[in-house]
C-alpha cells in the first residue's frame, strides 16, 4: 500500500536509534481549545489509546469552564497559556501576532498575567506555566517580562532561535500537521514523515531536544487524524519511542 511506504523512513530511523540503544523522545501540542467539543473529545480519546501525554494551548479569553471540568480528571493533559485573546494586532501587510511589537508591554503583561492566573486557577491539576504565543510568534522585548509572570518556559515553532534563548527554557513544536497555506487540511503524509524523520536525524548526532508535534484539532480533517493515529502507532511499535508530557520537559 502506497501510504505504508509512506511511514517506513520513520520505521527505518526509529529502528537505527533502538539499535543505538537510544530513546527518541516527542512531545504533543494542541492549540486553540477553549471548550469540549466533539473534536476535542476525538483528540483525548485517540492519546488515551496510545497514553500519549498532551498539552492543549488554551486561549484564556474565552475559556468556558465546561473545558475545566471535562479535564479534571485526564490526567495526561496539561494546560499552557495560549496567548491572552488570540487576536491579531499586525497590519494587514504583516504576520499576524497578538503579542508582537504594536502595543505596550505594559498592556500585553498585563493580559498575560490575567490569562495566567484565570488558567492556573480553572485547571489546578492540569496548569503549565508555559506561554504558547499565538501564531507562534512574540516580541522580544516582551520575553523579558515572562519570569517576572511567573512563566517557566516559552513554546514557539521550529529550530531553537537566539532572540528567545537565555531569558526562560524554550520547548518548541517542529512538525506542523497542517498546510495553512494551500489545502488547509493535512499536509502530505509522506512529507510530514520526511520532516519528522529530520529532526529525528538532527538529534541523533547533537541534541536530544524532544520533537514537537503540532496539531489544531478544531480544524482536523480524516487525513490529519489518520496521520496522528499512525504515527501514535508507529511509535509504540518500537522501544525507541516514547512520548514526553510538557509538565516533566519543565
Ligand atoms: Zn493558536
Amino acid at each position: 500500500m502506497m501510504d505504508e511506504a509512506a511511514w517506513q523512513p520513520l520505521r527505518q530511523e526509529l529502528a537505527r536509534w533502538t539499535k543505538a540503544n537510544r530513546i527518541a523522545r516527542f512531545w504533543l501540542r494542541d492549540d486553540d481549545a477553549v471548550a469540549p467539543t466533539a473534536a476535542l473529545e476525538r483528540l483525548l480519546m485517540l492519546r488515551e489509546a496510545y497514553q500519549v501525554p498532551l498539552t492543549l494551548a488554551v486561549v484564556p479569553a474565552y475559556v468556558k469552564e465546561q473545558l475545566a471540568r471535562r479535564l479534571a480528571h485526564e490526567v495526561g493533559v496539561n494546560v499552557a497559556v495560549h496567548g491572552w485573546s488570540h487576536e491579531n494586532h499586525a497590519s494587514a501587510n504583516e504576520k499576524k501576532q497578538e503579542l508582537g511589537p504594536h502595543r505596550a508591554l505594559n498592556v500585553m503583561s498585563a493580559e498575560l498575567g490575567e490569562g495566567y492566573r484565570l488558567l492556573e486557577k480553572l485547571f489546578p491539576d492540569r496548569f503549565v506555566p508555559v506561554l504558547v504565543p499565538p501564531w507562534n510568534r512574540i516580541d522580544p522585548l516582551l520575553l523579558n517580562e515572562l519570569p517576572n509572570l511567573d512563566f517557566k518556559a516559552l513554546s514557539v515553532f521550529g529550530p531553537p532561535n537566539e532572540k528567545f534563548t537565555g531569558v526562560l527554557p524554550v520547548i518548541n513544536a517542529h512538525v506542523d500537521l497542517m498546510d495553512w497555506h494551500g489545502t488547509r487540511g493535512c499536509r502530505d503524509h509522506g512529507q510530514l514523515v520526511e520532516a519528522i524523520v529530520k529532526e529525528l536525524q538532527l538529534r541523533f548526532i547533537s541534541s536530544d531536544e524532544p520533537v514537537g508535534i503540532l496539531t489544531h484539532h478544531l480544524v482536523h480533517d480524516d487525513s490529519a487524524w489518520d496521520f496522528l493515529r499512525r504515527l501514535f502507532a508507529v511509535a509504540a511499535a518500537t522501544p525507541a519511542g516514547r512520548w514526553v508530557s510538557l509538565r516533566d520537559l519543565l
